[in-house]
């Protein structure tokens, strides 16, 4: 890459970490209880910033963008009751760069959330092939977890050329892309024959003593695994597992659903509320006992994080929301991990010169440079940024037959960079950006997690 592309420096300081003081969740209407949207709106002062920071107005002169997505539209519906929600509300992907592009604080995403939820209540028809092959994406967990009890027969059956032509023309799930694999044995299998809690703790016992920390040293956190870590890359949550315990922390992986994530981006509301209801419960249960809830999904941390609070009035929610956070990123508060990353060195499959890509919703979160500044004094691995653009896949988004093309529009410039950069392996925190790029680049596609592991864990 050469020095006019590569990218500008951020503020990140990994020497510095982020305290975690200084993020907070999106506490938009305090003084509301019923997520009246009329101080967000009348924060607009139409500057356009968000329409032009939108990827898919970008590549679809059709979509009216984010500034009608949000305010306007909701102006509308105050001023008349019997305003119907613009069906273009359905081409917003739910990238959320529109928030952090509005130097005025709208809360874009709640407003489109709170939009799409309506549209799909009120006025989709519910017997629409549109609607059922919506809902079949937006709860993937009830598709994987039935998949991921015949994986083989299922990883066989899902990218069966026929199969998939005729799920092309009867639901509108394109036949391009890849389904991506189920694995043999959970995450959660696997956390269970390997002992549990039990063991966790066990082994956090033996790192702390390795390390000479106090034998009662407060370190436990809460696994969210989510959906994908689970069915699909396992490797991923056991990597997170042991990279925490490594560090001497006790790992529980409570009960939990589907973050929602999904099911937002779907307006699905009524199905998101029911897994966050059980996700809030379980995790608000752990934070009381002085557990962290940690994500190696940045879709999953953004939803606990932004979206319940946003969307949802559920007891324990704004604990859960202060106290989770990414995985890598909480290392960074609670450890000196910049200074074991520079220590240490990888070696065997690892070894590697990344090509990283920060999700869209990583950058929300303030950790879109965290793994470059991490892993760029790691010795036997490179890491490269491929710049700020959006994927395009955006979770189901770029798994719809009329969307693919346009997903695949706004990946281009992605891919593009994937190709410039030196290495041909893969890096991102985001299992369906890891889709994407897999399917532009044909590279296969790491998380951080597994490098630190590599690094850190003999
Ligand atoms: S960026 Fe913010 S203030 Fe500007 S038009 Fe969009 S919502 Fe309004
Ligand atoms: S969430 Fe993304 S796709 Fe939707 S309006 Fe905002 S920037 Fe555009």
């Amino acid at each position: 890459m050469s020095d006019a592309e590569t990218p500008p420096e951020s503020e990140f300081d990994p020497v510095a970490p982020n305290t975690g003081e200084e993020f907070e969740p999106v506490d938009v209407f305090p003084d509301s209880d019923d997520f009246d949207l009329r101080p967000g709106a009348d924060s607009c002062y139409k500057c356009s910033t968000c329409d032009t920071n939108c990827p898919v107005a970008e590549v679809d002169d059709d979509f009216p963008g984010p500034k009608f997505q949000g305010p306007e539209q909701w102006r509308l519906k105050q001023s008349d009751d019997d305003h119907e929600i613009d069906d273009s509300v359905m081409d917003c992907s739910n990238c959320m760069r529109c928030d952090n592009a509005c130097p005025s604080g709208v809360p874009l995403s709640q407003m489109h959330n709170t939009a799409r939820g309506e549209y799909v209540s009120e006025q989709m028809d519910k017997l629409s092939v549109e609607y059922i092959r919506n809902r079949i994406l937006a709860n993937y967990r009830t598709s994987a977890f039935f998949a991921s009890k015949v994986p083989r027969i299922a990883n066989f059956a899902m990218n069966f050329g026929p199969a998939r032509w005729v799920m092309e023309k009867t639901l509108g799930v394109t036949s391009e892309r890849d389904f991506p694999e189920f694995a043999n044995q959970t995450f959660r299998e696997w956390w269970a024959d390997r002992g549990g809690q039990v063991q966790s703790r066990e082994n956090a016992r033996a790192a702390r003593k390795r390390r000479g920390l106090p034998e009662d040293a407060d370190k436990k956190v809460a696994y969210f695994h989510g959906c994908y870590s689970n069915y699909n890359t396992p490797e991923v949550g056991k990597a997170m597992v042991r990279v925490f315990e490594d560090f001497g922390y006790e790992v529980v992986a409570p009960e939990q659903k589907c973050s929602g994530t999904p099911m937002f981006a779907n307006g699905m509301l009524d199905d998101a509320r029911r897994h966050a209801e059980t996700n809030v419960s379980s995790m608000s249960e752990l934070v009381d006992e002085g557990y962290h809830a940690i994500a190696s999904c940045t879709s999953c941390s953004m939803a606990l994080r932004q979206e319940y609070p946003e969307l949802f009035d559920i007891d324990g929610i704004d604990k859960v929301a202060e106290n989770t956070f990414e995985a890598i990123e909480y290392l960074r508060i609670h450890e000196d991990l910049k200074g074991e990353v520079q220590a240490a060195d990888v070696d065997g499959d690892l070894a590697e010169e990344f090509a990283y890509h920060a999700p869209c919703h990583s950058r929300n979160q303030g950790l879109d440079r965290q793994a470059v500044e991490l892993f760029r004094d790691l010795d036997g691995a490179e890491i490269e940024d491929v710049g700020d653009s959006c994927s395009g896949i955006s979770g189901t988004y770029g798994w719809k037959e009329e969307k693919y093309e346009k997903s695949m529009e706004i990946g281009e410039e992605m891919f593009e960079h994937m190709d410039h950069a030196d290495g041909e392996t893969g890096m991102t925190e985001c299992p369906t950006c890891a889709m994407q790029m897999e399917h532009g680049s044909g590279y296969e596609i790491r998380h951080p997690l597994e490098l630190l592991e590599a690094a850190l864990v003999e």
